[in-house]
């Protein structure tokens, strides 16, 4: 069992609310009885999909996903929902919420235009610092996701480490610390004991 405890005392220092869960099972129920009745907009998670929330949270709101739908507009529709989720490609136990983004919709959307933003994370996206979650998301989540997109990338040919690579399949464009909730958005982690994401 992964000790969250560090971490949720200092997400709760930054004005994150937190919860925990043993599984997603449980992680996705506790969110399908927290959402109802909204606008709901997804960013791009192998995370919310193994947890299958897009099927549950559709039933009862109204679910806008690029995965799903066409892109495009899916992903301008979904910056302004009420209720935004997310999985982040890295959290510092000193609290620190990181992502990287190719196409900037999930970075955005997690700063703006929701009333709520959740994060579902689990347990590998933990760093012991900082400095570590940056590294985390730069070298291990980004080449991942640069190798499943099948991108014509160094790091995805080795998937080593970042190359800082100046190539156009490049899928890091910009770099996102939530260091606090933003101002007038509530913000909640979501911590699972389960591997999930890349
Ligand atoms: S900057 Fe380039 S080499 Fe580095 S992780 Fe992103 S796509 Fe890969």
């Amino acid at each position: 069992m992964t000790d969250f405890s560090t971490v949720e005392k200092n997400l709760r220092a930054r004005g994150f609310a937190v919860q925990a869960f043993a599984t997603g099972a449980e992680a996705a129920a506790y969110l399908d009885g927290a959402i109802d009745g909204k606008t709901v907009g997804f960013g791009g998670s192998a995370t919310l999909n193994a947890l299958g929330l897009y099927e549950l949270l559709e039933k009862h709101n109204t679910v806008i996903w690029h995965w799903k739908q066409e892109a495009g507009p899916a992903r301008r529709a979904a910056m302004q929902t009420d209720i935004y989720l997310s999985s982040a490609n890295a959290l510092a136990e000193t609290g620190e919420i990181v992502n990287i983004d190719g196409v900037g919709n999930r970075a955005a959307a997690t700063m703006f235009g929701h009333e709520k933003v959740y994060f579902v994370i689990g347990r590998n996206k933990l760093a012991a610092t900082y400095d570590e979650a940056v590294w985390r998301a730069r070298n291990v989540a980004a080449p991942r996701r640069a190798r499943q997109l099948n991108k014509r990338t160094p790091c995805a040919v080795k998937l080593d480490r970042c190359y800082d690579c100046k190539s156009p399949d490049r899928v890091c464009r910009a770099l996102v610390t939530l260091w606090a909730p933003m101002e007038g958005m509530k913000t909640e982690v979501v911590l699972v004991d389960e591997d999930l994401g890349l």
